[in-house]
């Protein structure tokens, strides 16, 4: 039963975490408009410094030439971690690149230290990395990626430590770099891995000396109820790919943080370049909206105010699922979470039936947007929601839910 498609929702306007659309209806943002945004829309501190920004410049190239925004923004992140561990920023533009940057870097680390048969990567079943080809290749849905598997990087995909464990030593020596989205897969329909996994997986590394490559695109920036999803379990990566969050969500920029010891392996010689440079590499509108979303993480206290919107969601979402049948299970990793609605023996439904979809379209009608993944809907808001706004997101979605199992299916589909 394929839905028939609607018009797009135009959306026009927004302020904290409510969007308004071309018709003046508003909606909470529930996925923080795919799990971007940061302290609400038209925030007044990041608005201010993009636009005494503009006064300066906007763009200049960051090929050969520097500017003092991307150096002080690359100073800041780097002070989030111990000296002599990520000390050194490469900036891009989303976070497939931040990942692409990455694991070329990986690959030409070893190929420039005398490492030439390391040139595979470890990735997780079901990862998401991107949709650049190698941001791809290491990907784990295969949807959306076994199309193009033979053409990307070579890659091993294991499901758990288990499976690290059990992998042949021929194929550990091949390897570069294990690459993970730490603490919680969300592509895969919001997934936590078990407590303490990212530590242990950071030992096994150490052990066969191959580097950790943390996919932070989504979990950066406090999602996870911690700065940085890795500092839960106190792990630091080799290197740190971040996006999404970086402009509190306001404009597209990335950044790969490295150690010093693989910066210092891109030094001296033309023939060690690391040659890759977009034409908007450290845009200066950017490192203006990064450095002004940092200055919200302290000015609102947004971290230390966390933990009791996760704990009220995580009461909510309880409810959500006690006495409905078809939600089959709920899934939170601080501020980020999915509820998996199935049939009533816990079968899985057919996805032709976009059920999904549907109940997201419906949680419209309860100014509630987000957008599935499959039969997971997912909640994932601006860290800024209040705890009254985590209530009316919470009704909404259990209206959905309760519209669509009383039979109310919207007729249309947009393409959500
Ligand atoms: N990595 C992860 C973990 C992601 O969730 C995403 C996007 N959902 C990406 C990489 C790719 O980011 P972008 O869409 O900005 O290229």
């Amino acid at each position: 039963m394929a839905g028939e498609p609607a018009e797009p929702l135009v959306l026009v306007d927004g302020e904290g975490v409510w969007l308004t659309d071309s018709e003046g209806r508003r909606y909470i943002d529930g996925n923080a408009s795919i799990w971007t945004n940061v302290h609400g829309h038209k925030h007044p501190v990041i608005n201010a410094a993009i636009t005494a920004q503009l006064e300066k410049v906007a763009h200049t190239s960051y090929l050969g030439f520097a500017n003092p925004r991307a150096s002080e923004l690359a100073e800041r992140l780097c002070g989030f971690f111990p000296a002599h561990t990520l000390e050194r920023v490469f900036f891009s533009d989303d976070g497939s690149t931040a990942v692409e940057c990455a694991i070329k870097m990986a690959i030409q680390y070893r190929l420039q230290t005398g490492q030439e048969e390391r040139t595979e990567f470890i990735a997780f079943d079901q990862a998401y990395h991107g949709d650049t080809m190698g941001a791809a290749s290491l990907g784990g849905v295969g949807a959306f990626f076994d199309r193009f598997r033979k053409f990307g990087f070579p890659v091993n995909h294991v499901s758990s430590m288990d499976n690290l464990h059990a992998l042949d030593q021929d194929v550990i020596n091949r390897t570069a770099a294990v690459i993970i989205e730490p603490l919680v897969q969300g592509v895969n329909q919001i997934n936590p891995w078990p407590e303490g996994m990212l530590d242990q997986l950071r030992k096994w590394c150490d052990q066969h000396k191959i580097h950790l490559i943390l996919d932070e695109v989504m979990t950066g920036f406090g999602k996870t109820g911690t700065m940085f999803a890795c500092q839960r379990e106190q792990v630091i990566p080799d290197f740190l790919c971040l996006a999404k969050g970086l402009t509190g969500g306001y404009l597209p920029m990335a950044a790969t943080m490295v150690r010093g010891e693989i910066y210092d392996a891109f030094l001296e010689g033309a023939e060690r370049v690391f040659y890759y440079g977009h034409s908007y590499t450290a845009n200066q509108l950017g490192c203006a909206a990064a450095l002004a979303s940092l200055d919200v993480f302290d000015q609102e206290q947004t971290l230390a105010r966390l933990p009791a919107k996760i704990e009220l969601l995580g009461g909510l979402l309880a409810e959500i699922s006690s006495g409905r049948s078809n939600v089959h299970e709920v899934r939170q990793c601080g501020l980020v979470a999915g509820v998996e609605l199935r049939q009533e023996d816990g079968g899985k439904f057919e996805t032709a039936e976009r059920v999904g979809e549907k109940v997201a379209l419906l949680a419209r009608n309860h100014q509630l947007l987000t957008r599935p993944i499959l039969d997971t809907l997912v909640l994932m808001p601006p860290l800024s929601i209040s705890q009254e706004e985590i209530h009316l997101m919470c009704a909404g979605l259990a209206s959905a839910i309760d519209d669509f199992f009383n039979n109310k299916a919207p007729a249309k589909l947009d393409a959500l």
